[in-house]
């Protein structure tokens, strides 16, 4: 009896958050690179709300950027940390954006000699570390 309080405290918060919905921002990391999409695993998403445990996120190629998108392995890379938007949640997945400045890569690291890269607000980018000059989707203004 005694911990009663505390639990019935753990479980109202619990029934305050509310789930992830269209339009909502996410963070996940990149764990596969296809050629038609990336599937990202889902660690939080913006001002608290829930997310489904054992659900990943996928940006198809048509919603990586505004432009066309070639090869998508030009934008991302496997284990970039990403922020997205949810355009669709389906019983399987939420399908993400990251069609807009704000949206993309706000980790990366060097394909190279694995250095994290700094931001620097273009589409290629080179590491400090040992020069190689790559291309990645990163976040723009936020
Ligand atoms: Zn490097």
């Amino acid at each position: 009896m005694r911990y009663l309080n505390e639990i019935q405290t753990i479980l109202s918060n619990i029934k305050q958050k509310k789930p992830v919905d269209v339009g909502d921002v996410v963070y996940g990391k990149i764990i596969a690179v296809k050629e038609k999409m990336i599937i990202i695993a889902l660690d939080y998403a913006e001002d608290n709300k829930v997310l489904s445990p054992a659900d990943s996120g996928i940006v198809f190629i048509r919603n990586v950027s505004r432009d066309y998108v070639k090869n998508i392995d030009d934008f991302f890379k496997k284990g970039d940390v990403v922020k997205a938007k949810i355009i669709e949640i389906t019983p399987f997945e939420y399908k993400l954006t990251t069609a807009e400045d704000n949206l993309g890569v706000i980790k990366g690291h060097c394909t190279q000699c694995k250095q994290e890269l700094k931001n620097n607000g273009t589409a290629q980018i080179r590491c400090f570390n040992c020069g190689k000059i790559q291309t990645k989707k990163f976040v723009i203004g936020d």
